[in-house]
């Protein structure tokens, strides 16, 4: 049985869809303002390893990432750069969807922008008001925090203490200090009309209002960075209560920082090293191995030693993989089953709320393994392992051409024909099949 750390309850609880063996996941995407960072990769490989352990186990999956295209940080930068804010979106949206391309993750089924769902938001929030959720200021539409009984669950914090830790906005004329904005009237930038003035809807207005669109409020899973925890996800859930009367969904899942040896990365420090640009001198595959020996809901500090230590660690599976590959052409082995001990063992530890550095750990040792056996099943076995973690590593095609190499090198050896023996076997390591 899988079992999955919930953010809601703080506890690790069995899965167990709302819908049978159906899934419907959620993961906050990117704000589409600049190219994503290495950190802000780490949610989109999680998840897409959640995602391929779901189908693994058989269930459907019907997973959403959203684009938000509207906020500030997108009009400031559109006006930096004398664009406009929908071209410098799109720029960053089709980015964005390459560099998830180049990790390996598989396609999202559905990419919901947030500008596609202003009149569902509209109503939302008109909805919320009718209800006593929401107010009017002069500067637009707030959340009533006070309505909602069990605000700060997800980030465990109790509403009192929130009043103090959130800076105070004279600007605003809220009621009180935690009420949050669902929609900013504003002349600026990129707007909409809508009955308290032309503005634009409040963050986490746009995940809740994405979410009920597309899966009619039964959501098994909603998930994203650590740093979503509070003030976002909790807002999501308090309008959830308020227009739902449930939580949003049944499992939160957070994913741990990934900062620069302890130094926190972010875009406004200037200190974020793109992940594009760490994929011009690294492969996916290490990146993937190297956020996958971390357990997800733990930090991650990164140097260049570390992802240097994964590169090392993934050539050594391709090493070994190829050489073997090669080895089960040129016997003839065509054994397509997979040793069912160690896909049990991978399927303990993912069951273990994950536990993908047990997963690398067992990979290596199978790979050991296979060194001594030889044995297709073991082969096969880290193969399956390898598509579950959205790692592909690249297995060269084995030519005529090569298995004749290889079969003059075996008779130049015996011939003791040293210099043809040493001619032929570079050219075999050279391929990398022995
Ligand atoms: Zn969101």
């Amino acid at each position: 049985m899988l079992k999955i750390y919930n953010s809601l309850s703080n506890q690790i609880e069995t899965f167990i869809p709302l819908n049978k063996n159906k899934v419907n996941m959620y993961v906050c995407g990117p704000t589409v303002y600049d190219d994503i960072h290495i950190g802000n990769g780490r949610p989109v490989v999680f998840f897409d390893v959640l995602k391929r352990y779901l189908l693994f186990l058989g269930y459907e999956v019907t997973y959403a990432s959203n684009i938000t295209d509207v906020d500030d940080k997108i009009i400031e930068k559109a006006n930096q750069l004398q664009m406009t804010e929908k071209a410098l979106s799109t720029k960053y949206a089709d980015a964005f969807f390459n560099v998830v391309k180049a990790v390996n993750s598989l396609d999202f089924d559905m990419t919901p922008y947030a500008t596609n769902y202003i009149d569902q938001m509209i109503e939302f929030i008109d909805a919320l008001i009718k209800d006593g959720y929401a107010y009017v200021t002069d500067n637009g539409v707030y959340f009533r925090v006070s309505k909602i009984n069990d605000y700060g669950i997800l980030s465990n914090q109790k509403l009192d203490q929130l009043k103090t830790g959130v800076r105070i906005d004279l600007e605003t004329n809220k009621e009180s200090d935690a009420d949050f904005v669902l929609w900013k009237t504003t002349s600026e930038g990129i707007s909409f009309k809508s009955p308290w003035g032309n503005g634009r809807p409040g963050w986490h207005t746009e995940c809740v209002v994405m979410n009920n669109a597309i899966f009619n409020t039964k959501l098994d899973i909603h998930g994203g960075g650590f740093d979503l925890k509070f003030p976002h996800h909790e807002n999501e859930i308090a309008q959830s209560m308020a227009h739902n009367h449930h939580h949003l969904s049944k499992y939160w899942m957070h994913v741990g920082r990934l900062d620069l040896d302890k130094e926190k990365m972010s875009k406004s420090l200037g200190n974020d090293i793109k992940l594009v640009n760490l994929l011009k001198n690294y492969h996916a595959n290490s990146y993937r191995l190297m956020l996958l020996a971390h357990h997800y809901r733990q930090p991650i500090g990164f140097n260049n030693d570390l992802i240097e230590q994964y590169q090392k660690a993934y050539d050594k599976i391709s090493y070994t993989l190829n050489k073997w590959h090669f080895n089960f052409v040129l016997n003839q082995n065509d054994e397509l089953l997979s040793d069912e001990a160690s896909i049990e063992s991978f399927k303990q530890f993912m069951d273990d709320d994950f536990n993908t550095p047990n997963v690398v750990t067992l990979i290596d040792g199978l790979l050991k393994t296979l060194n001594k056996e030889s044995n297709k099943k073991i082969y096969n076995a880290i193969m399956v392992i390898l598509d579950c973690l959205g790692i592909k590593p690249n297995i060269l095609e084995v030519t005529k051409e090569d298995i004749n190499n290889y079969r003059m090198w075996e008779t130049a050896r015996v011939q003791k024909d040293f210099k043809k023996a040493d001619e032929l076997r570079n050219l075999l390591s050279t391929k990398g099949w022995i």
